[in-house]
């Protein structure tokens, strides 16, 4: 990122975000269409309460229309058949164009999700290039395999592509999760229909643009924007879809397999909510930890699937942590999204925020303790802001204890021991992410061995790349994003046995 876009004021934001038009049609065959029935929603930003723009409303018409189109290009051979070495250009050049369209996908990032705009700079746009790039990367070099058999015998195993991939994202990391979809599954020779979140539409249009830019075949990437009932159900019930590959809340993610079960049997693969656990023993460098635990629950306004939203301290550090967490919580600067000063935003909309805060007075109800924050704030902005929260003595039965809030509060348990840690860090439907804070390396293996989560950090948090799978155990879902891992998911294995004589 250039300085000047780092350094850029708000009131240039501003300017900027009043005068672009986001596109907000669907893209279907390589054409930005109405949807058929001329339907459209209103996007409102969580900012200001403003309206974007005018959304295309897709239905089953437009789905179908998009199911076509991508069936037709994946038959057709115009994607899945071409020179590994040319897919990889396509997509690299595909990634070049994301990366060089940085202040227009971060700004509609931020506009449609409150996020700030420097997290949408520095981190949303650049890692979704990042993750095209790498799985580019991987075109001209996968290589199938021969079994071992007898003589006059040739049995190669290849991978194929599925065909139609039905990916159905959500509205927290919409540039990011979209990427994590379609760089494998397009790598692989699939064809795509993405469906956007209602509440962030206009950043997956805008890949679908640059999509075609970069010379991806009409029809071979298609977004279709709308609500969950209304587009995502048709296309996950799409007889013709081969597979969803879903990222939402732990509900919808269970209407998923009903919709492919009902109707045929597509593959789903699901990345769901989470509850993940920070346990901090006694030893443990409670300054280092008390930096991360802070980012961990109010990064993205503690708007994300893997926030640390549990903290299960020794009981006799607990004032001690809590002290330096919230020392830490105030340098976290909540503000206008579009200051480049803002380090949390606002939460994606009313109803949302209603319901965080009702998670507040749930936790107080059943005698949790308000250690900061816990209140709506910058109600004159028109937007949805929620101070940073931390709710001491909670206890684990308790709803804020297991449930999934989404915003930014952290529920405190304290425990005697480390066993006692373990216990309630597992007693959870959820199993995304944890960690664990120790200066004792033998603790931290027992721990990181026998904590139920699809990533375990050890002294951080929020540590990732592209290098390494993403996902969940229990009801955090199944199938791995990021990875070499995540292409399996979007190909079919094929034996060709051959006798020769
Ligand atoms: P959501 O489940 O409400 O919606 C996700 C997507 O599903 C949206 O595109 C929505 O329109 C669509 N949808 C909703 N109902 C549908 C239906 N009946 N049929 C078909 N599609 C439908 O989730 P959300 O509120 O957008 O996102 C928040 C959730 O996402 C949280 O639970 C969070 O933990 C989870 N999440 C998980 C990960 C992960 O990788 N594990 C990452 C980010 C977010």
């Amino acid at each position: 990122m250039t300085p000047e876009l780092a350094d850029r004021p708000r009131a240039a934001w501003e300017a900027l975000s009043r005068s672009i038009r986001p596109e907000g049609r669907a893209l279907i065959n390589g054409q930005l269409r109405a949807a058929a029935s001329g339907r459209t929603f209103e996007s409102m930003s969580p900012i200001d309460g403003r309206v974007i723009g005018a959304v295309a409303r897709c239905g089953a018409a437009d789905v179908d229309a998009a199911v076509a189109a991508a069936r037709a290009a994946f038959e057709s051979g115009v994607w899945r058949h071409i020179e590994p070495q040319q897919r990889k250009r396509v997509l690299l050049r595909f990634a070049e164009l994301i990366r060089g369209d940085l202040e227009c996908l971060a700004l509609l990032e931020t506009l449609d999700v409150g996020k700030p705009i420097r997290d949408s700079l520095s981190s949303d746009v650049p890692s979704a290039a990042t993750c095209i790039a790498y799985y580019a990367e991987f075109a001209d070099k996968l290589y199938d395999e021969i079994a071992p058999t007898g003589p006059n015998d040739l049995a190669m195993i290849r991978r194929e592509p599925l065909g139609v991939i039905a990916a159905i994202i959500p509205w927290n990391y919409p540039l990011v999760i979209a990427a994590w979809k379609i760089g494998p599954a397009l790598l692989a020779g699939n064809s795509v229909v993405l469906k956007p979140a209602e509440q962030s539409p206009y950043g997956a249009i805008r890949l679908g643009e640059l999509a075609l830019e970069a010379g991806i075949p009409p029809g071979v990437f298609n977004v279709v924007p709308g609500f969950g009932a209304e587009a995502g159900k048709p296309l996950a019930l799409h007889p013709d879809v081969d597979m969803i590959t879903f990222t939402g809340s732990t509900q919808v993610g269970g209407l998923m397999m009903r919709y492919a079960g009902e109707s045929n049997l597509k593959r789903v693969a699901l990345e769901l909510g989470g509850k993940s656990p920070q346990i901090v023993l006694r030893d443990a460098d409670l300054g280092l930890a008390a930096t991360d635990i802070a980012w961990a629950i109010f990064y993205n306004q503690g708007e994300s699937c893997n926030a640390g939203s549990r903290l299960i301290c020794d009981a006799g550090i607990k004032s001690e942590l809590l002290a330096e967490v919230k020392r830490v919580a105030a340098t976290i600067t909540l503000g206008h999204p579009l200051d480049p000063d803002t380090k949390m935003g606002a939460l994606i909309d009313e109803g949302h925020m209603r319901r965080v805060l009702g998670f507040v007075d749930s936790g107080i109800a059943e005698g949790a303790e308000v250690a900061l924050g816990g209140r709506r704030t910058m109600q004159e902005s028109g937007g949805f802001y929620m101070e940073a929260t931390i709710l001491d003595q909670v206890g684990p039965a308790t709803r804020v204890a297991r449930e999934e809030i989404f915003g930014p509060v952290l529920a405190v348990t304290a425990v005697k021991d480390e066993a006692e840690a373990l216990r309630i860090a597992n007693d959870s439907i959820f199993g995304l992410a944890a960690a664990v804070w120790t200066r004792d390396m033998d603790a931290a293996h027992r721990l990181s061995n026998s904590l139920r989560a699809g990533t375990v950090w050890v002294n951080t948090y929020f540590k990732s790349a592209m290098t390494t799978p993403f996902g969940g155990f229990k009801q955090s879902g199944f199938g791995r994003d990021r990875s070499p891992h995540a292409i399996e998911k979007y190909t079919d294995l094929k034996t060709i046995w051959t006798t020769y004589r």
